[in-house]
């Protein structure tokens, strides 16, 4: 194809300002290009000359091309920067010198610019202005509009991937019926010439057929968020595992032999910013596996730091003595790839993989997480990674598939900040206690608090208090209750029972989110997000009272 017929499809586009007609002239165009060009063409129309995770960078700047169109045309350099500063556009500027025939093709140019880019070392300034100046005289003044604009960055005609993709279902299906295929693929594939040459070639079935390639990214899942964790059963059914969300950066690491690479969520290679990842990589038992994680940097006590210290490590320079003013280490969540792709897989099995693969080390480890079977579990779980400085959970479904590039329902976030405000303070009397886990075995883990009904002189359940303890206090704990053998007679509980029973004499003031209607505990409501506050020097029988709950209740 010429490229002359490429820049005329160009300037209709730069005409345009209608969708439509946007994907209609795309698609007559990319039709035009033929299997052979179309992914060349794909890239040039999107301004790049390769695809936009790979390190490739025409290094050319807005001096280089005016002194690359003085060259061209034997003009001065102060003469072409006054043209520029006039137009005030490269392209409209080298426009009004070139006076070509159009006789380049876009094979031609393609090759060219990537030769361009590949120019490298000492000397190589003049080298890419005498190649791109080649370039230049030989196009017609449209062609040199848009060459000129694609050296700079500037192509700029108004349409994003997801538009190209909409263009080459219509110049293969002749309306929008190869859209969901070719958007599938590009998540999992995100390269528009591979897309658009496999389209050419093979059809929809070559579309289908994409499957991940390392060395090139994934796009990356994310999550959905919920209004209360009530809804993962409807959402996820149990059980989820319930993960630590950490506030770091997100990292898809592609492994293939020795050779590893780093992407980011934006897609971008940044292998080079995290010596002490790749190593870690690299030593993995698995030959071509594609795992993901956050990185997150650490304290001397291994207190996860600020995402702010992170982005320090994002640099060009001077890498190795931020790696040892900063260092930083990889919590690993799934796994994509394993000899073969995963992304079908259901996540119990990725996450198996993962397990097989990642042995905890010291840079290297998996993300904290927890399997739970009911909302409360993961509400725990929640409350636990805040109070460490988490920055939320991702309840993560045990049946579902990686969607790359989706936000969907497999993954679900939940952060502090969607929790309504903390209004009300209960005084909740202690009746029951349950063991913790992890850090906390061997002392209380939780307390099972109830409020009173003054009626019937009688303690009904309402929350499990698990948060706003100190380790200090947790420890104190079972000294300061008495623990019995039985239910209290005047307690009453329903579908809750605690490890340990405790007489209710203790009084704690509470403060919760919000009061729901709960079926589970013996007071019909519930208190949702119980922090502890303090001991009350009050006698049980002067704690909150039913009728005070139901006021408080959400109607
Ligand atoms: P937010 O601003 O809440 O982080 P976001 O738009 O950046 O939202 P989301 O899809 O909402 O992204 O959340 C997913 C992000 O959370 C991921 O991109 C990843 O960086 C981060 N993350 C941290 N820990 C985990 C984890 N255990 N599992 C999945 N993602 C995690």
């Amino acid at each position: 194809m010429k490229f002359s017929r490429l820049a005329t499809y160009y300037a209709q586009l730069e005409k345009t300002s209608s969708l439509l007609a946007m994907r209609r002239i795309l698609a007559r165009a990319l039709k035009e290009a033929g299997r052979n060009e179309i992914g060349m063409a794909c890239h040039l129309t999107l301004g790049e000359i390769a695809s936009q995770y790979s390190p490739v960078n025409l290094g050319m700047a807005g001096q280089t091309v005016i002194r690359a169109i003085a060259e061209a045309f034997g003009r001065e350099m102060n003469d072409v920067a006054a043209t520029a500063k006039k137009t005030g556009d490269i392209g409209l500027c080298a426009e009004a010198y070139a006076s070509g025939e159009g006789t380049l093709d876009v094979r031609t140019v393609f090759t060219a610019l990537n030769e361009i880019a590949n120019v490298h070392g000492q000397g190589s300034q003049d080298k890419k202005i005498k190649r791109f100046a080649e370039l230049l005289k030989k196009s017609s003044p449209l062609e040199a509009r848009y060459l000129a604009r694609i050296a700079l960055g500037q192509l700029r005609l108004g349409l994003a991937d997801k538009t190209l993709l909409d263009a080459l279902s219509i110049a293969f299906a002749g309306d929008n019926t190869l859209r969901e295929a070719l958007e599938h693929a590009y998540n999992i594939l995100p390269d528009i010439s591979v897309i658009a040459e496999t389209l050419a070639r093979k059809g929809r079935k070559g579309i289908e057929a994409i499957t991940p390639k390392i060395g090139t990214p994934i796009q990356m899942m994310l999550c959905q968020r919920i209004k209360t964790l009530d809804e993962i059963e409807e959402r996820c059914g149990f059980p989820v595992t319930v993960e630590t969300k950490y506030d770091g950066e997100r990292v898809q690491a592609h492994k293939d032999g020795k050779n590893v690479t780093l992407f980011s969520r934006r897609l971008e290679n940044i292998t080079h910013q995290f010596p002490e990842i790749t190593e870690a990589i690299r030593k993995l038992p698995s030959r071509r596996t594609i795992i993901e994680g956050e990185i997150i940097a650490l304290d001397k006590k291994g207190k996860i730091l600020p995402f702010q210290t992170i982005m320090q490590r994002r640099r060009k320079h001077n890498i190795a003595e931020y790696a040892r003013k900063i260092p930083v280490v990889l919590r690993a969540f799934d796994c994509l790839f394993d000899g073969k792709s995963l992304l079908r897989q259901p996540y119990e099995k990725r996450y198996a993989a993962l397990r097989k693969i990642v042995k905890d080390g010291k840079t290297l480890t998996l993300a904290e997480n927890e399997t739970c079977n009911t909302a409360p579990c993961a509400e725990s779980f929640f409350h636990t990674v805040v109070k460490e400085g988490g920055e939320g959970i991702v309840i993560k479904k045990h049946d579902g598939s990686y969607q790359a590039g989706v936000r969907g329902w497999n993954w679900i976030k939940w952060k502090p900040e969607y929790l309504p405000k903390m209004r009300d303070t209960f005084d909740l009397v202690v009746v029951g206690a349950f063991w913790g886990r992890g850090r906390r075995a061997g002392t209380f883990g939780a307390l099972l608090c109830a409020i009173y009904d003054e009626k019937k002189d009688e303690f009904l359940t309402f929350c499990k208090l698990g948060s706003g303890f100190t380790d200090e206090l947790l420890k104190k704990i079972p000294t300061m209750l008495k623990a019995v053998n039985e239910k209290p007679a005047r307690v009453l509980a329903k579908d809750i029972t605690p490890d340990v029973w405790i007489a209710p004499e203790k009084v704690v003031e509470v403060i919760g989110a919000e009061v729901t209607k709960s079926p589970m505990h013996a007071a019909g409501y519930a208190l949702r997000f119980p922090r502890f506050l303090r001991w009350r020097e009050k006698k049980a029988e002067q704690a909150t009272t039913v009728r005070e709950v139901k006021r408080m209740a959400k109607k």
